[in-house]
């Protein structure tokens, strides 16, 4: 089948599907200009200024040793201005808004499927948009970070603040899983993007889908792809661009 052949079919089973679900991993951001992690010009291949990997510095332990050298790279690679959400976000959040999609389950931390419009976003992983103290609790926006320079420090306890993003080390947020759970236990078509489901906790979480139908987008080869009614290798917000388009119609 060509490929516009494939996308009329998506988009024939998202207007026929009574809960989608949308799970996507880092390679939904690229098309933003996000650096991702593990590709070849990702960030844990191209960052070496710090003398230790990108993935020791995201680590609980090294923020808690290090948190100079922690916010320095958290500052320079995350925070990244200007970035906008692309056609991938912006489809999501129009099927969304037409009850053709149930929810949006990220590994991403970037917010940009909240930028493009999606409420029900399910953020595996945090958000850099928001922040805690971690001696006292007090709950800090993405503003506070933007009015200080280096380790932010708490205005109430001068406690150190921790970006509400999961480290290495630490738990994932276990209100949000269960309701991941949920969602993909009840969804009849899972749509995947931008991930090579290599990575806990997506394979884990793929293991409640139940549903009817599995459609996969993602530049490689994932372990999913004999299990996936459709594989596009094309670009996400190509793909989810022109089957929102049709779905919508
Ligand atoms: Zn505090």
């Amino acid at each position: 089948m060509t490929e516009q052949k494939n996308i009329e079919r998506l988009a024939e089973l998202i207007k026929k599907s009574k809960s989608t679900v949308f799970f996507g991993g880092a390679g939904v951001s690229t098309e933003s200009g996000v650096k991702d992690y593990r590709s070849e010009d990702g960030l844990y291949n191209t960052v070496r200024e710090y003398g230790v990997p990108p993935e020791t510095i995201l680590s609980r332990s090294f923020f808690e040793r290090n948190p100079e050298t922690f916010y320095d790279f958290y500052r320079k690679y995350f925070i990244v201005e200007k970035v906008k959400p692309n056609a991938a976000h912006t489809a999501l959040a129009e099927l969304e808004k037409r009850g053709l999609m149930s929810a949006v389950i990220t590994q991403n931390i970037d917010g940009l499927h909240q930028l493009a419009g999606s409420k029900n976003v399910l953020e595996l992983h945090g958000t850099i948009f928001k922040y805690h103290c971690s001696r006292c609790q007090t709950e800090y926006g993405i503003d506070f970070l933007e009015r200080t320079e280096g380790v932010p420090r708490c205005e109430k306890c001068g406690g150190i603040v921790k970006p509400d993003v999961v480290l290495y080390e630490e738990p994932l947020d276990g209100d949000i899983m269960s309701r991941a759970v949920r969602e993909i236990s009840n969804a009849e078509l899972l749509i995947i993007g931008g991930t090579s489901l290599a990575v806990y906790p997506a394979a884990g979480l793929l293991m409640y889908f139940t549903g009817k139908n599995i459609v996969l987008i993602n530049k490689g080869e994932t372990p999913y792809d004999g299990r996936a009614d459709l594989v596009f290798r094309e670009s996400i917000g190509g793909v989810l661009g022109e089957a929102a388009r049709l779905a919508i119609l």
